[in-house]
């Protein structure tokens, strides 16, 4: 038997390969905050990247991929809610703890409306920063939910709703719908669903395309009140809610 030890090689890899930590970054100007949070989230097991200023900040987040970002308010360049409300606009959506200098309600509301997910006051415990940020990390993490106006698919159980009602979809429907979802209000071309969606790095030169939006759109549309897949003759189709469009 030769593919024995073949076996066994992959399992023993596959033993030594632990999922990749967790990224945080911490934004904040004081040296001596930012060193005892490296060291302390470093110590709990997460990759951890720092910036001094607003700006650089900013520029780390659009430029890498993390999982929770540490804000702090007051910083050289460009402020924490400047920073975030930008982020935001962008459509960044990773979780943001801000950090706040004093216990000002106006810093708080100021900090969620610029969409933070939470906040903590300085002087804070670093246990206390540490049950924020796995508590964060945790909520993030179960976030699986897509949605467009009132259809929702759930990316685990790979079920779709409308207004409560589940509609069951097939293996393929369902990869279409995700692909939809996620590309929310943008014209998709057949060739790109091709492409994307069945893999084809060709022009399929059937219809094939066109059946199955057609199959998904009778599944989500028939029968609700509002129209959400639609069709832009001779370029593609949008899935959005169009409001009044029946
Ligand atoms: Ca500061």
């Amino acid at each position: 038997m030769t593919f024995g030890p073949f076996q066994s090689t992959l399992h023993v890899v596959e033993c030594i390969m632990a999922p990749a930590p967790l990224k945080i970054l911490i934004v904040e100007d004081e040296v001596k905050v930012a060193r005892f949070l490296r060291r302390g989230l470093e110590g709990e097991g997460y990759a951890v990247d720092t910036a001094a200023d607003g700006v650089t900040g900013e520029q780390k987040v659009r430029t890498n991929s993390f999982d929770l970002l540490i804000l702090d308010v007051l910083l050289p360049h460009k402020n924490g809610f400047d920073v975030l409300r930008d982020l935001r606009t962008d459509g960044i959506v990773l979780p943001v703890l801000m950090l706040t200098a004093r216990s000002s309600t106006e810093d708080i509301v100021s900090g969620l409306d610029s969409g933070a997910d939470d906040y903590l006051t300085k002087p804070f415990s670093f246990d206390e920063l540490l049950a924020r940020v796995r508590s964060m990390l945790r909520r993030s993490a179960s976030r699986t939910e897509l949605r467009v106006a009132d259809l929702v698919l759930d990316t685990v159980s790979r079920k779709a709703q409308r207004t409560g009602r589940t509609i069951e979809l097939t293996t393929r429907e369902y990869t279409l719908l995700e692909y939809f979802m996620r590309n929310e209000g943008k014209l998709v071309n057949r060739q790109q669903l091709a492409r994307d969606v069945w893999g084809y790095d060709f022009d399929p030169g059937t219809n094939i395309v066109d059946v199955y939006v057609n199959h998904l759109r009778k599944k989500i549309d028939a029968g609700f009140p509002s129209r959400l897949l639609h069709t832009e003759r001779g370029q593609g189709y949008v899935l959005e809610h169009r409001p009044g469009v029946k």
